[in-house]
């Protein structure tokens, strides 16, 4: 009997032996249960180049005349778009607000290669302008030589340092800010397209106008680490805010009389918002109760991953912090939660757990969905014609497989 977290002896094989090269021209997945991201069937998927050909249902199509057809059979297990992580900080010891480029390099590689991840947005903790300004140049040099084959940088996410520190988490409150519009503007002169998505609290002073001035910039402004009424948020969604970060976390409390933050979030199908779902953020009645809030189109998994992510037990060093990690739990010293240690695919295994859905009704919150927050949904987030092959072969135990970044193979495991 398959023991969860201890994958089959099996999986990718061509029809000539295992994969040997990461250089396919053109490829099928073949044999293998397809979820796209709504439906799913028995089929498999066509890459040519880096981007998605075809996705068929029942066995291949035959080839085109005088082409070799390179089949890799996925033995019924599961084919489905590449993860897009909106929310995370870094893994195997390094943290994108501190890492060098090449640090940074390996975090990325961390989620690609045990979490399934095919796109992200590497986001940076509170600290001075200046220094996130320096690591968010360390992660554009990144994406700059970014090739096919890694998880791809899509932008950056700055959350903070305009957060309210009544509810300021594991960030430091000696870095936090006001939103003043030169703050703003000289961050998003300095950052430029790089910037995706930008957190504050819109009950700060000067928070409507810099969210009227971020929308017409085009980045995504979310709301976080808040104590906002249910009118404050109102008003901030039409100055032009979007997204809610990590739900229930660091957030005024729910009260009937006085909802909130928390209430605005759950019940404005206007926002798409965010859930860790780890088991230790949040309890499985409130995954099922967000599940259950939230329209099929909003609802974004998101690992918000520490450093710690992906080390054995022990510690480490956030700004100024110590995060402790034991058996899948990061701590601050004073006992406070400090983000996730988890990936993707145990993410999108947690919410099919705890939201009591179907795969299907979940998976659209860990591809598609997060994919439209920032404005990536014509290119990512889904198995279409003319997408990017982003693919991750999961069993049926949520191990990965394999994991194709624009139709290179980052990791796959075979006989
Ligand atoms: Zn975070």
């Amino acid at each position: 009997m398959q023991e969860k977290g201890e994958p089959k002896e099996i999986t990718l094989r061509e029809s000539t032996g295992i994969i040997t090269s990461n250089k396919l021209d053109c490829f099928t997945l073949h044999n293998g249960i397809v979820y796209n991201p709504w439906e799913r069937f028995y089929g498999g998927v066509i890459v040519r180049g880096n981007i998605i050909e075809q996705v068929f249902k029942g066995d291949p199509p035959p080839a085109k005349t005088g082409e070799r057809q390179l089949l890799i059979d996925c033995c019924e297990n599961r084919i489905m778009p590449g993860f897009v992580d909106i929310h995370v900080h870094g893994a195997s010891g390094f943290d994108f607000t501190i890492a060098s480029d090449l640090e940074s390099e390996k975090a990325i590689y961390h989620h690609g290669i045990s979490g399934g991840t095919t796109a992200l947005v590497p986001t940076m903790v509170s600290a001075p302008i200046e220094h996130l300004k320096q690591s968010a140049r360390n992660l554009s040099a990144v994406r700059k030589r970014q090739a096919p084959g890694t998880p791809e940088i899509l932008g950056l996410h700055l959350e903070g340092p305009f957060l309210n520190p009544w509810y300021k988490g594991a960030h430091s409150v000696k870095y936090l800010k006001n939103p003043e519009a030169g703050l703003i503007e000289d961050l998003v002169d300095s950052l430029g397209d790089n910037l995706k998505i930008l957190t504050l609290s819109p009950e700060l002073p000067h928070a409507l106008e810099a969210i009227s001035y971020l929308k017409n910039k085009t980045v995504t402004v979310a709301l976080g680490h808040s104590g906002a009424s249910v009118e404050e948020v109102e008003q901030a969604v039409a100055c032009g805010l979007q997204h809610v970060v990590h739900t229930f976390s660091a957030m005024r409390r729910f009260h009937h009389r006085s909802p909130g933050v928390l209430g605005a979030a759950l019940t404005d199908d206007r926002l798409s918002a965010e859930i860790i779902a780890d088991g230790v953020h949040t309890h499985p009645t409130a995954v099922n109760l967000f599940f259950r809030s939230k329209p099929r189109g909003k609802t974004v998994l998101v690992t918000d991953a520490l450093a710690v992510c992906g080390l054995p037990d022990g510690e480490c060093l956030l700004d100024d912090k110590k995060i402790i990690y034991r058996q899948g739990k990061a701590f601050l010293e004073n006992g406070n939660l400090a983000g996730s240690v988890i990936t993707m695919n145990r993410a999108l295994e947690g919410a099919v757990e705890m939201s009591g859905l179907n795969l299907e009704a979940v998976l659209p919150s860990a591809t598609i969905n997060p994919a439209r927050v920032i404005g990536a949904g014509k290119c990512k987030g889904s198995l279409e014609k003319g997408k990017d092959a982003d693919l991750v072969v999961l069993d049926d135990y949520y191990n990965v497989l394999a994991t194709f970044c624009r139709g290179i193979p980052l990791t796959y495991r075979a006989i």
